[in-house]
């Protein structure tokens, strides 16, 4: 599969323009701004590269298929990612259990799948949930939404990074699990992305 490099960042006139994190998407896909506009507060120079130090984008994916002639209204990611120079957990593990509590003690939330990744040279971590939600208040029918996050720390930065990833589809979420870790296991956050494959990233994985 062939795949492009998709740059995040931010820019404005007084502080000049930085970036959140690059990654690469398969080619077919297309990435696309959202209505909100990115924040960003702190540039770090790194190597020619500035990086946005705290602040968040969001992001929409189309994942489009080999032969899909047009895109159906639900089959979209959004992608929001969040950096900070503070950093809010000790390690992943300390992440992974908040998140996983988080989740076990809503029933409107089912935990899929847990693991953990390596992203450029950082220990990154994993959590795919669903959620359901009422459409119409408490007496509408039931949603189900699913949830992609990820967490790492770049210590060449000095930055924690989240990202959530959010699909209105469960299914769509689901059956583009590869693409998705593959994504995030591509991410550059101190140098460009990198073309690496998932196969020998991932450090542990939970089906659950
Ligand atoms: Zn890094």
């Amino acid at each position: 599969m062939d795949y492009k490099e998709v740059f995040l960042g931010a820019g404005s006139i007084l502080r000049g323009s930085g970036a959140f994190i690059y990654f690469l998407i398969p080619e077919k896909w297309i990435a696309m701004p959202t209505y909100i506009p990115p924040e960003a507060y702190v540039l770090k120079s790194i190597d020619d590269y500035a990086w946005i130090m705290v602040g968040n984008a969001s992001m929409l994916l189309i994942p489009l298929e080999e032969n899909a002639d047009k895109v159906r209204e639900k089959n979209f990611f959004e992608l929001n990612v969040k950096v900070d120079d503070r950093r809010h957990h000790e390690n992943i593990d300390e992440w992974i259990e908040k998140e996983r509590k988080k989740i076990e003690k809503k029933e409107s939330k089912k935990l899929k799948e847990i693991g953990k990744i390596k992203i450029c040279n950082h220990e990154g971590a994993y959590i795919v949930w669903l959620e359901y939600k009422k459409k119409f208040g408490v007496f509408g029918a039931a949603i189900c939404e699913a949830f992609f996050s990820c967490n790492f720390y770049c210590e060449e930065t000095g930055r924690e990074i989240f990202l959530k990833i959010r699909s209105k589809d469960p299914n769509i979420l689901l059956s583009k699990r590869n693409e998705l870790l593959s994504m995030i296991s591509s991410i550059g956050c101190h140098s460009r992305a990198a073309k690496k494959t998932v196969k020998n990233k991932i450090l542990f994985l939970n089906e659950i």
